[in-house]
């Protein structure tokens, strides 16, 4: 076990017991105090502990990272001085330094008051500069219920869905951080009756539920990162809104695939929860038929038992769940589509973020967007303010969470909150 996870671990810093942030989580982020530049943050309870206070004051002096990382305004350059080791060895002198055992920062006054933040006191910022983005299609309902919405139910899944982790790479340059809103695009579409596309605000605004992870500096170009390695590049995972506009997307898809219908904006969770901490939730991954071919093959459990949630606040302050399904549900494990992604030869870099693709459940309370969950706009949800909803209307907030439990540890990724605002301005 990492020493970092156990569970009998306890922090001298207050968490509330239904916290996602505990000290067997100690997530990464960058966030602002008010009146100071961006920093590297950690998450504990209801506070950010402050790296870059702390490296001025020596605390993270014998892991021999520059200074400079921690005040950085993105994780970039700490990952890529750090690698996995080094950020593996950081979490845990932060573990050691909030451990209720240990002295060492808490009985330091002046740098517990200079370096811990109630979170409601600061602003939490994109954490990475994300250098590009790939989005795969890795449920295998949620690609079963589009292909049967699409196509034909005895035909939904393509006879390449089940030999290679579908992809396509996205637009790295609008994803924004949750609380930073999304306005509603407007593109072309063709209603299905019409002769000509009509061009306006979409009428079919989506969202996914998703995560993504985030990689370390890959290898060189030409190379390619094995699924035995592809542990060792991923830094850890975000909660993940790829926003997208069906009749947009029905209407441009063919032949290349997804492009204004989704690259307006995707809404990401501010903390990196790391790969390390989220080892004590992994689960088998599913049995595949047929049989993948070697590159894709995998050892051992590769999958994560983390329950996810969708809200919509339609404007009353009531959240209306929509939708509960869980990370356990992906047909492609990360370290599958990292393996693939690479396989040609493609260089990975610190700071790229690749999103699972919609993750739904098996039963019709856990598809991921509401295309599935409305089927094609023929079902609408009832919210509690007595309206309807298809699809997303402008005033919306969406809201995305996600946690893990076990041995009484909840490991939790915060939340990805975003307001649509209309496009008549
Ligand atoms: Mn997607």
């Amino acid at each position: 076990m990492i020493a970092a996870n156990d569970p009998e671990l306890k922090s001298w810093v207050e968490v509330p017991s239904a916290s996602d942030f505990p000290i067997q989580n100690l997530p990464f982020g960058i966030f602002r105090p008010v009146g100071k530049t961006p920093r590297v943050g950690v998450a504990i309870g209801h506070y950010v502990l402050d790296l870059h206070e702390l490296s001025k004051r020596s605390f993270l002096d014998r892991l021999g990272f520059p200074r400079a990382c921690y005040g950085s305004r993105h994780l970039n350059p700490l990952l890529q001085v750090a690698g996995k080791a080094g950020m593996r060895q950081l979490r845990q002198r932060l573990s050691d330094l909030l451990n209720a055992n240990n002295d060492e920062l808490s009985s330091d006054h002046s740098a517990v008051a200079a370096a811990l933040y109630p979170t409601e006191h600061v602003d939490l910022l994109m954490p990475v500069r994300v250098r590009d983005y790939t989005d795969f299609y890795a449920s295998e309902q949620h690609a079963f219920n589009v292909g049967s919405m699409f196509r034909d139910p005895d035909n939904a899944l393509l006879p390449n869905w089940k030999r290679l982790p579908v992809g396509y790479h996205g637009r790295a340059s609008s994803i924004v951080v949750s609380g930073v809103p999304v306005r509603r695009p407007n593109g072309q579409s063709k209603p299905p009756q019409a002769e000509e596309p009509v061009f306006g605000p979409t009428r079919r605004l989506d969202f996914e539920l998703e995560m993504a992870f985030v990689t370390f500096q890959g290898k060189a170009m030409g190379e390619s990162i094995g699924i035995d390695e592809a542990d060792d590049y991923i830094f850890g995972l975000c909660l993940f809104n790829d926003w997208s506009a069906r009749d947009i997307q029905a209407w441009e898809y063919v032949p290349l695939g997804p492009f204004l219908g989704k690259n307006f904006g995707s809404s990401i969770s501010p903390w990196i929860v790391t790969l390390d901490a989220l080892e004590p939730f992994r689960v088998p991954s599913p049995q595949q038929d047929p049989e993948v071919l070697p590159y894709l093959q995998q050892s051992g459990p590769g999958h994560y038992d983390i329950d996810l949630d969708v809200f919509i606040d339609t404007g009353d302050g009531h959240e209306n769940a929509v939708c509960r399904s869980n990370l356990k549900h992906l047909y492609w494990s990360m370290r599958q589509q990292l393996a693939h992604h690479t396989v040609g030869g493609c260089n990975i870099n610190v700071g790229d973020m690749m999103a699972s693709g919609t993750i739904s459940a098996t039963e019709a309370s856990g598809y991921g967007s509401m295309l599935e969950l409305s089927w094609n706009g023929s079902k609408p949800l009832t919210m509690q303010d007595g309206s309807e909803r298809c699809f997303i209307e402008d005033g919306d907030t969406v809201i995305m969470r996600g946690a893990g439990e076990r041995d009484g540890v909840r490991v939790g990724f915060g939340e990805v909150r975003t307001l649509v605002v209309g496009n008549d301005a």
